[in-house]
């Protein structure tokens, strides 16, 4: 049986690739950082929370990850803890700096300290192509981050490239464009429309307020990036991979399609915008290329942006109807 540990397995992306191993016959270890209310949802969610070792670790703490990696001595690693969020970032760039970078070399570290074959997956971003003047990003595109987020993501991202060019450790990172689902954290553009949308439809609410409708982004399915993830780190070289639909919709374009999945319209009347949602610097337009995970690892997303919005909006509005506690509320 294998052995994979998952930082940030209280994510979106942690739970799903939890929920994949687990199927798959491994041995998860999935850890959280250690707060005063733990907040376990998604792997309630998906019926996995018992099926789970689960160990506190903080990325900050490399004497922690060492003790961890000697306990289990895991064949993989999937690194997904960071301070995730772009918005966040430009509030608190010290602290995404510390978490999102530094954390990725802590882990680095503790591997090739304990245990060098184990396999290291990075969770490396399309933030950070941020400004490219490219129409399409892939593996060869330069990168201009724009963003205190953007920036600690690509120190990750190098570092895993230079510890498996230095020491040769089987290092991959997959350059995720944006991928949702009905786990996605609630300040995110997506979720935080599809919720809003569901409050709207049960009169809960009269109102969704956003930042910037005219930003476009590479949406995805996060349930069919986790099996990149997962298939990077069985190749027999290890390599970097964008991952991403390779179609681009806008802000409003999710709009629509969110109050169409409700049944609700026209989203004018509904949706006001406020300058405290738009940020210092904004990504206009990221589309990926992901040619190259289709020909090595033989993959492809499956789900459209409408059918993702959809699957979203009738979550939100299930919740909802159910009063049932799915994250604090922003
Ligand atoms: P989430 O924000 O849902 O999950 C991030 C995880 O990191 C959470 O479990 C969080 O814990 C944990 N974490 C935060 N700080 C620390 C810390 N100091 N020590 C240990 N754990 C910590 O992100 P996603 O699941 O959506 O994304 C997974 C990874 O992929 C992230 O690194 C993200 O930056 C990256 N990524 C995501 C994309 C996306 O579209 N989803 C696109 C590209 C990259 P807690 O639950 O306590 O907050
Ligand atoms: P990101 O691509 O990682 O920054 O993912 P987000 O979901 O946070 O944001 C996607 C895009 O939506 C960005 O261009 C944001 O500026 C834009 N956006 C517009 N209004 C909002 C809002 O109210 N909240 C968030 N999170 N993003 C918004």
């Amino acid at each position: 049986m294998k052995t994979a540990l998952i930082t940030g397995v209280t994510g979106q992306d942690g739970a799903y690739l939890a929920e994949l191993l687990l199927e798959k016959g491994y041995q998860v270890v999935g850890t959280y950082r250690r707060t005063s209310t733990l907040d376990l949802w998604r792997l309630r969610h998906l019926g996995i929370k018992s099926k789970l070792i689960l160990e506190s670790m903080d990325v900050e703490d490399l004497g922690c990850q060492v003790r961890l990696l000697k306990k289990y001595m895991p064949d993989e690693v999937y690194n997904f803890a960071a301070q995730s969020f772009v918005g966040v970032s430009f509030e608190q760039p010290l602290l995404t700096s510390t978490i999102t970078g530094l954390g990725v070399t802590n882990l680095l570290e503790a591997i090739r300290i304990t245990k060098p074959d184990t396999r290291f997956y990075q969770a490396s971003t399309a933030e950070m192509f941020g400004k490219t003047k490219t129409t399409r990003q892939n593996e060869e595109t330069a990168f201009y981050p724009c963003s205190p987020y953007g920036v600690a993501k690509l120190y990750g991202h190098w570092m895993t490239v230079n510890y498996r060019e230095s020491y040769g450790l089987f290092a991959c990172s997959g350059i995720m464009f944006n991928h949702e689902s009905p786990l996605r954290g609630i300040e995110f553009v997506t979720r935080k429309i599809t919720d809003a949308v569901a409050q709207i439809k049960l009169g809960k609410s009269d109102k969704l307020v956003l930042g910037n409708l005219d930003a476009k982004r590479d949406w995805g399915y996060a349930k069919e990036y986790v099996e990149a993830m997962w298939l990077m780190l069985q190749q027999d070289v290890p390599q970097d991979f964008v991952l991403s639909t390779g179609r681009t919709n806008s802000v409003q374009d999710l709009v629509h399609f969110a109050f169409q999945a409700a049944g609700l319209g026209p989203w004018k009347d509904y949706v006001e915008t406020d300058p405290k949602f738009v940020r210092p610097v904004d990504i206009g337009v990221l589309v990926g290329d992901s040619t190259k995970a289709k020909q090595v690892l033989g993959w492809q997303p499956r789900t459209d942006f409408k059918q993702l919005v959809s699957m979203m909006v009738e979550a939100d509005i299930r919740r909802h109807s159910q009063h049932e506690k799915t994250m604090l509320t922003i």
